[in-house]
Order: structure tokens, then sequence, then C-alpha cells
């Protein structure tokens, strides 16, 4: 077992085989130990640090231990941009920021998050997050002063901020009952409360969840979706979006992209007419997630600024 598993699984940790075989009664307590979630597995179960399971004591303060917070912390400072989409038919790439690259303790505390039900990591991932939209914003401070009848561009009247929507990375219906909730959702939601602190007031940022995945008799619209997939009928693809994603995993980059093509919608088309909006994730890794959103907000009138992430795996890093 990997120390990254040694972490995950400490929250439910279990004694080991020869201990349940030799008392049976601690094998329905572990049994209800580990169904038991929410406050009351926090209660029961000894809290861990989710990077190294040490155990964290009650009133620390921080869901991490003294050696991890200030590591994880200064692994999230240094906002990169970094190459990592695959357009598919010349499609505009736009750019992509991330927090952090996706090594070192990153992915622990992502999958922490994502896996193991540790939303208590919201703040401080969603911290990361946040960098990366500030920075895509600042960079691209000239275009948010363009959008006409803003406070910035009629120098200081009274007129309405200009509004950024951050829209996160659907999480399929099927993980979403798993997990109780939706990770990049969360982690968008936390970004624009703590980004609405701190940016200036004529620039303000919305959470909102508007791209699902398209009802599978829509998908198929890709020129050659199908013809990866190996499981579709004239057209109409058999995989449900879990599958599409478990399938994804195992994909190289150009069929990642592929295989996303037309598996994405908005959802509330009229609320993007025309707006900017910044897509955002947990972990970018080949782009062909981000990219398929790039396409459809861009179908849906919506002006996309860029990408960012928590974290990125590092393909080609730009400055
Ligand atoms: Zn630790």
């Amino acid at each position: 077992m990997s120390s990254e598993q040694r972490g995950l699984n400490d929250s439910l940790s279990v004694p080991s085989n020869k201990a349940l075989s030799s008392n049976e009664p601690l094998t329905r307590l572990a049994g209800a130990f580990k169904s038991a979630s929410g406050a009351l597995g926090e209660v029961l179960m000894p809290r861990t640090c989710p990077c190294c399971a040490v155990p964290v004591a009650y009133g620390a303060g921080s869901p991490l231990c003294e050696q991890c917070l200030p590591q994880l912390r200064s692994a999230l400072v240094r906002v990169e941009r970094v190459q990592v989409l695959q357009p598919l038919d010349g499609a505009v790439v736009p750019e992509v920021r991330a927090a952090s690259r996706y090594e070192g303790m990153m992915p622990r505390a992502l999958l922490a998050l994502k896996n193991a039900g540790r939303t208590d990591l919201l703040p401080l991932l969603g911290e990361g997050l946040a960098r990366s939209v500030y920075e895509l914003l600042r960079a691209h401070r000239v275009e948010l002063q363009s959008v006409p009848g803003s406070s910035i561009s009629s120098a200081g009247t009274s007129a309405a901020p200009v509004e950024v929507l951050l829209v996160p990375a659907p999480s399929s219906a099927q993980s979403v009952r798993r997990r109780g909730y939706a990770p990049a959702n969360l982690l968008v939601q936390e970004a624009a409360r703590q980004l609405n602190q701190r940016l200036p007031a004529s620039v303000q940022v919305r959470a909102v969840d508007v791209i699902g995945y398209a009802p599978r008799r829509w998908r198929g619209s890709g020129a050659s979706f199908s013809s990866h997939t190996g499981s579709s009928l004239l057209g109409v693809s058999l995989l449900g979006a879990s599958e599409a994603k478990n399938e994804q995993k195992s994909l190289g980059a150009v069929g990642r992209a592929e295989r996303m093509h037309g598996a994405l919608r908005v959802m509330e088309p009229a609320l993007c007419a025309g707006r900017l909006s910044v897509i955002c994730d947990d972990v970018v890794t080949t782009g062909a997630t981000a990219s398929e959103m790039v396409r459809v907000l861009q179908d849906a009138g919506s002006r996309v600024l860029g990408v960012c992430a928590v974290a990125a795996v590092p393909k080609k890093l730009l400055t």
C-alpha cells in the first residue's frame, strides 16, 4: 500500500484481517464506524492529516499536520501558465493557469477532497484556485476594462462591476450520488467567496454550475467520437458519464479530446451569452474536459478568458 492510499484509508481505518478473525464484535463495530459518515464519523475516528496520515489534534485549526501545512501552502502560491490543451480542428486554445503542479503532496490532498470526504481542505485548496483565477484576471485586465458599462471603463462612476462567471467542470450524477457532493463545484464556490473579498469593487466573480454531461442520445456528434469508443451503435453512445470517465483514463491525450467531443452541454445558455467566463477544475491533465468546456461555452456565446485549476499535470510550462 502506498503512503497515498494509507493516508486515504486512515480515516476509515479498520483493524487488520488477523484482528478481525479473532474478534467478531470488533468486526461489527468497525463496520459501524466505517458506515458512520459526516460528523459522527469525525467524532468516532481520529482526525488524520490527509497528506501523511499522522493524527491531527482536536482543535489544531488545520486539517493538515504541522509539517504538511506549510508545505501545501507553499506548493500553492506560485501560479504557472501550463500548456496542456489538445485542440481539435484548430480550435482556439485558451490559456491554462494552475496554482501548483500535480506532484508531491498535491495528489494526496486533492484525492482526499474528492474521494475521502475531506471537505475541510476546501479553504486551502480553494485559495489555490482563487490565486490561479486572480492571476488570469490580472493578465486580462485590459479586456475587463473594455467591457461596456463597467465601472472600470467609466472612470469611477457608479456603473455595475464587471461580473466574471466561474464555471466548474461537471461531475457525473453517479459520482455526486456516490460522494454526496461535487468537489469541483465546492472548490469554485470557495474560490469565488475568497476572490470577492479581495478583488476591487469593479470586478466580481460568480460561481455558476452550468455545464453538465449531455444526454447519451446527444453524443456522437463529434466526427470521430464513435470510432474510438468501439461501443456505439449508429452514432449513439451506449456509455454513461462515469463509464466515459473511466474509459477516458485509459486513452491518450488525442483520444481523450475526441472522446469528450459532444459529451458536455451548457444547461443555461442564456446565463452565459455575452458574458465573460473562466473554466475551473481541480486538476487539469490533458485538458480534454477543459477544451470541451471552452467549446460549449463559446457556442453559448460566452467569452472564455481561460482555464484555471488548483493543480496541473505539467507537459510544457510557459514562463
Ligand atoms: Zn501531514
